[in-house]
């Protein structure tokens, strides 16, 4: 590789001299310097001076199926000589989009069988919005476009992500919303449930919010509820049991549509192929990107259900909306192939029946029991371990998301990549850990929380 020329230095000094990173404070970053990610195998990522980090993030909640697989760089490069570019406007298609749509509704629930491309989760929601008010203007109620979120909810980074989600800091930036997007509690049953409440009521509580915002607005005004099936950015917040067949029936008794958005969830991370499935809903939409690819290329899928592709296409009129990358080739031969992989390698029913099952003990079982720790929750491969001053009170540690940062800087050190959120670390690894691969992983978590324990000072 042609970086190979350059010394550790010299690219630090050229990333600091020229590269705005993302979600990133760039004053701080300069004083810190960057960790440079050089190369990666299997479950593993490198680093410049040599270090092997286990990657419990999968990237960025991506690389589902790993690093270093070859067959998808050749699928790219074979895609790459063929047909490089071309777009799906005019009435043109390529193959691979094609065939892409065609799985990935195979894979989809019955009443999906539509599906719209773009590059990222962010884009994709952007469709899903434009796409769900549209389809109120052709059914002839234009006024019923205001959407329903949760705060603290992720929906990406565009003006339409961030208005959609409900992080208040990145609101504060945005310097104007989109409109008509209101924020609900989020189902957050750690922090946010009453004493004594079981999470049972806590997730009918938490989804008759949504039914309070319904009727505030009146249900001719509301186009549709969004929500991450798990909240993913926002600390793997697993919703009760009662909460999604809930929401649910909220929808359908006020005709509100029902939009899921799964750029983390989708392609195999809860054990099911959509986390649809797995909490038991039939969304409208489903928002995908992410995994779709494994992170190799860029590429998002919006899934549209039968109920508003049949309008559209009944209705028909130009919808003005798409992307230069809308369907790319190249992006699409990899999508393909990687879900090929994903089933020829059982990853999803693995993910179900062994490692989702075994990661969930090992979490109860090695990690909760530790004095910093206030509770660890997991679906499929996803979890999050709630960092606490006090176990009995759930009292955190002053300044709020501290404690947090140390236990990650410390996991870091010792080869354990994990992220913080507030006061949950967060963990949604690759779908080809094993179970050796998660016992590295707890020893790894173990060793981070003694050692922060050294710094921190828990109440009991
Ligand atoms: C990452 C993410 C997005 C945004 O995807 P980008 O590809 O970064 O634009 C949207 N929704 C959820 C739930 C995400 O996790």
């Amino acid at each position: 590789m042609t970086y190979q020329n350059y010394s550790l230095k010299q690219l630090q000094q050229i990333d600091a001299a020229h590269h705005l990173h993302p979600f990133t404070d760039h004053k701080d970053l300069r004083d810190a310097g960057t960790r440079i990610v050089t190369h990666a195998k299997g479950p593993f990522i490198y680093d410049s001076e040599g270090n092997e980090i286990l990657d419990g993030m999968a990237g960025l909640w991506c690389v589902n199926i790993g690093y270093g697989r070859d067959e998808l760089a050749e699928v790219a490069a074979e895609q790459m000589k063929e047909l490089p570019y071309y777009n799906s406007f005019f009435k043109c298609t390529v193959p691979t989009a094609a065939l892409l749509a065609q799985k990935i509704a195979s894979l989809a629930p019955k009443h999906i069988n539509q599906v719209f491309f773009g590059s990222s989760g962010s884009e994709s929601n952007d469709t899903a919005l434009r796409i769900v008010r549209h389809y109120w203007a052709l059914e002839g109620k234009p006024e019923k476009n205001r959407i329903i979120s949760r705060k603290n909810a992720y929906h990406g980074s565009t003006v339409a992500g961030t208005s959609l989600g409900g992080m208040e800091g990145m609101h504060g930036q945005l310097g104007g919303a989109v409109p008509n997007i209101v924020h609900v509690m989020m189902p957050y049953a750690f922090e946010l449930a009453l004493p004594g409440e079981s999470d049972h009521d806590f997730g009918l509580r938490a989804a008759k919010s949504i039914e309070d915002a319904i009727l505030e607005a009146g249900p001719d005004k509301v186009a549709a509820f969004i929500g991450e099936p798990v909240m993913g950015a926002g600390g793997v917040k697993i919703p009760p049991a009662s909460y999604w067949p809930e929401v649910q029936r909220i929808c359908r008794k006020y005709d509100v549509l029902l939009m899921l958005d799964e750029v983390i969830t989708g392609y195999g991370r809860t054990g099911n192929w959509f986390a649809a499935e797995t909490f038991g809903v039939e969304p409208d939409t489903i928002t995908t990107a992410k995994a779709l690819t494994s992170g190799y290329l860029p590429l998002s899928a919006l899934l549209v259900g039968d109920r508003i592709a049949s309008t559209f296409i009944e209705k028909g009129g130009e919808f003005y909306h798409g992307y230069t990358y809308s369907g790319h080739p190249v992006c699409c031969a990899v999508g393909l192939r990687n879900l090929e992989i994903i089933e020829q390698e059982g990853l999803v029913e693995r993910v179900r029946d062994d490692t989702g099952p075994y990661f969930a003990q090992a979490l109860r079982e090695r990690i909760s029991p530790h004095p910093l720790v206030g509770e660890t929750r997991s679906v499929g491969l996803m979890a999050a371990i709630e960092i606490v001053a006090d176990k009995a009170t759930r009292a955190r540690f002053e300044p709020a998301g501290s404690a947090a940062v140390i236990v990650r800087d410390y996991a870091i050190a010792n080869g354990m990549m994990m992220r913080a959120t507030g006061d949950s670390m967060i963990l949604s690894p690759p779908l080809i850990w094993t179970r050796d691969t998660i016992d590295l992983a707890c020893d790894r978590i173990l060793k981070a929380l003694d050692l922060a324990l050294t710094d921190l000072k828990p109440a009991s």
